[in-house]
């Protein structure tokens, strides 16, 4: 048995044994009989479309007595809310702006969060009652910008297909849920999230130092909707720090969505511990359930989703038919594709999606499938990405070996 302040010691002087969740697992897969003794701290995280995620930011927008009191606001025209604090003829607006909220079909709150911590310039419009006001402003402008999420880290989702005839519009597809059971949309990173390491919560708790996106945040406590038998999480972080990879904004045919990134630390303590951190996509059940009622059909695992070979997507544009609109580039929900240049790592979820519409096979991946009432349907989209999520694994280790991260000193960039 072990303690935090002892772990924090080895992490301090540099003796501490790290690994990544993707690390442990393959020990684990190679047999190896790993107890407390072994190892110092596991890295796990997730990375995917998460819905509760919003901001809240302090915005400079006018000179103090320009106007009393905002009634309405959008930042590049994703609608936000001004308050709670009024900030009566401050000339300075707090906003409240959901990762949900669309400008438009193809940008939302989570493009508008992505483009804020790229540094780019912002266009707010405010309207009071007697007139409206513009700025344009950066991240640098801004005296608070933090995002927290009112549920994140889910570690029991589920798949969706749909059993009528006729496509479903839902957040969980991006052309709308092709039926009856053509398709199956799945969500989760499996055997790498905090949530699935750490089912007894002896590690993750109120005040737990994470990376949220890549920046140092908090645990602020449950999720909404969040149960002992299908937790999740509540977190906090400022945006300052964060990086643009790990968030962003999803297209789907229910409008944008939000990408949302989490790292946590798990330090181990005792061989209790250890039994949680063997936990195996293979063992991790991922219901199918269908999108029109929820009703659930059947049942895979994450080894379905993840133990696929070739889990990146791969563009052979030798095999480019050059289509005269290429419905690759138009269906990827991050923009991370064009025939041109190909795939954009630094925005690519490796969804597969793209594959799944190009006529010509000019896109590959080990996309997987489950069965479904006894027939294997492919997996035609992947809403969280392993891999974004296994390099923040890697992030959150390396930090912790140059010791910028202690479980008891706080985290520090
Ligand atoms: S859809 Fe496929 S074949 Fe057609 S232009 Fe796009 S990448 Fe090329
Ligand atoms: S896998 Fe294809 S469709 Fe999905 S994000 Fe990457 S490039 Fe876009």
């Amino acid at each position: 048995m072990k303690t935090i302040t002892e772990i924090d010691e080895k992490i301090r002087n540099g003796s501490a044994i790290v690994y990544t969740a993707a690390e442990f697992k393959r020990l684990v897969r190679e047999g190896a009989g790993v107890s407390a003794a072994d190892v110092d701290v596991v890295t796990t995280g997730t990375c995917g479309v998460m819905s509760g995620t919003a901001a809240i930011l302090s915005v400079p927008v006018a000179e103090p007595g320009t106007f009393e009191r905002a009634e309405r606001a959008w930042a590049n025209g994703v609608p936000c809310m001004p308050g709670p604090c009024p900030n009566e003829r401050l000339g300075l607006l707090d906003l409240i702006v959901s990762g949900t909220a669309h400008a438009g079909a193809g940008y939302g709150g989570g493009h508008l969060f992505r483009d804020i911590v790229e540094g780019r310039e912002i266009e707010v419009v405010v309207e009071a009652a007697d007139r409206s006001v513009e700025a344009r402003v950066t991240l640098d402008d801004f005296s608070y910008a933090r995002l927290f999420t009112t549920r994140s880290a889910y570690k029991n989702y589920t798949a969706y297909v749909n059993t009528r005839p006729t496509r479903v519009k839902t957040i969980f597809s991006i052309e709308g849920l092709q039926g009856p059971c053509r398709e199956v949309s799945v969500s989760g990173c499996g055997e790498i999230n905090p949530l699935e390491n750490d089912p007894a919560r002896l590690a993750i708790r109120n005040g737990t130092p994470v990376l949220l996106n890549g920046s140092v945040g908090l645990v602020t406590g449950e999720g909404t909707r969040s149960t002992p038998a299908r937790p999740n999480l509540t977190l906090i972080a400022d945006m300052a720090g964060m990086q643009p990879r790990y968030m962003g904004g999803f297209k789907t045919s229910a409008g944008p969505e939000c990408i949302t990134s989490l790292g946590v630390a798990i330090p181990v303590l005792d061989d209790r511990q250890v039994a949680a951190l063997r936990v195996l996509d293979e063992c991790i059940p991922l219901p199918v359930a269908d999108i029109n009622t929820r009703a659930v059909l059947g049942e895979g695992t994450y080894a379905d989703v993840w133990q696929q070979p070739d889990r990146e997507v791969t563009y052979y544009p030798e095999w480019c038919g050059e289509c005269s609109a290429c419905v690759a580039a138009a269906v990827c929900p991050t923009g991370a594709f064009s025939r041109e240049t190909g795939i954009d790592r630094d925005r690519c979820l490796a969804c597969t999606a793209c594959l799944a519409v190009c006529p010509n096979n000019a896109l590959e991946a080990g996309e997987g499938s489950i069965r479904v009432r006894g027939r294997k349907v492919p997996i035609t989209l992947r809403q969280s990405g392993r891999t974004l999520a296994e390099d923040l694994c890697r992030d959150l280790k390396e930090m912790i070996l140059d010791r910028r991260f202690t479980f008891t000193g706080g985290a520090m960039r």
